[in-house]
């Protein structure tokens, strides 16, 4: 019988946050590190950054929002490892430019950071092995979401029984409200960055369902799924101005892509600075959301 190396894997690692969780992961993952990134001359070049510093990180071609792509990368991973240890959905994108309009802006967002990260999930997913650890990035946007939203839709992402069609109906509606100009009659929150921060309730809430999901399919398989916010990181997303450096950012994200293989939890939680954050619309938001303005 063959027997393969573990490994580790994650989305959009050419930059920021994605590329520090790499680094952190080629010095503690027993296994093999696979940098992703949908432009292969920019996923190279940071494989040589880290090569530079003693790293060995393998490299493999992803565009989240291509099937294909996501196919080759699949197939892949089956040929030379048989299956996947670890899964970091880091891949994500924020439209800070006023000039496009808030529909485009939702359009474009929850392509990439709800449904090309599930796409990623509905393929990825089934590889993941016994003992698996599997990380969404989603943000404390998020939960500032949840709690300007209306009591309705609060009650929707918070349910314990909401299946994946009705998240995805959901975050459809989302994007047409915002074209037919009625998302705030229809109870989606007046917050900075709405369209990204709606989308991040899209990632959080997918995750508790694919954690319940795993709990109840592969029950013996011990696999821990989490989204985490990794807090406000210096990047192209978070600006010059962010209070931690990429590689603090990579801290929970590189936490929860660790947890020793005998830990029962967290499972299917909301993870900030390493403790799971309960989401819920009551609870506290951290200070530093009034310092980046969104509050
Ligand atoms: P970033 O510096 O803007 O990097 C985003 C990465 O995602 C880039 O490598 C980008 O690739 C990649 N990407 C975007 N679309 C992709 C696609 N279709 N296929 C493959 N890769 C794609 O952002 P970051 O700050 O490191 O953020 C990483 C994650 O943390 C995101 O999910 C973000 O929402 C989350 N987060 C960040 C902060 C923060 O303060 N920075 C806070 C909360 C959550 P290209 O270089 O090719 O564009």
């Amino acid at each position: 019988m063959t027997s393969y190396s573990r490994v580790a894997l994650v989305t959009g690692a050419n930059r920021g946050i994605g590329l520090a969780i790499v680094r952190s992961l080629c010095q503690q993952f027993p296994g093999d590190v696979v940098l992703t990134a949908r432009d292969a001359a920019q996923g190279h070049a940071a494989v040589q950054q880290l090569q530079a510093e003693g790293l060995s990180p393998r490299f493999h071609l992803l565009d989240i929002c291509n099937r294909q792509s996501i196919r080759a990368l699949r197939d892949f991973l089956l040929k030379e490892y048989g299956g996947l240890d670890v899964l970091i959905n880091n891949a994500g994108i924020a439209i800070k430019d006023d000039r496009t309009s808030l529909h485009l802006q939702a359009e474009m967002t929850m392509k990439t950071n709800f449904f090309c990260t599930r796409d990623v999930c509905t393929e990825l997913l089934p590889l993941v092995r016994p003992q698996g650890r599997v990380v969404n990035l989603s943000s404390t946007l998020s939960l500032v979401a949840l709690k300007f939203c209306s009591p309705e839709l609060q009650q929707k992402f918070t349910s314990e029984t909401i299946t994946e069609e009705e998240l995805v109906g959901l975050m459809n509606k989302f994007v047409e409200d915002t074209k037919n100009g009625v998302h705030l009659k229809e109870g989606w929150p007046s917050v900075k960055l709405v369209p990204y921060a709606v989308s991040k309730v899209g990632l959080t809430v997918l995750s508790r369902i694919q954690a319940w999901k795993l709990s109840e399919q592969r029950a013996g398989d011990k696999i821990l799924l989490n989204s985490c916010c990794p807090g406000w990181v210096r990047t192209n997303m978070g600006g010059p101005e962010a209070l931690k450096s990429p590689e603090e950012g990579a801290e929970t994200p590189v936490y929860l892509a660790l947890l020793p293989s005998n830990a029962k939890g967290p499972h299917g939680e909301f993870v900030l600075e390493k403790k799971v954050v309960q989401w819920e619309p009551g609870v506290e938001l951290p200070a530093w959301l009034e310092v980046c303005g969104v509050l």
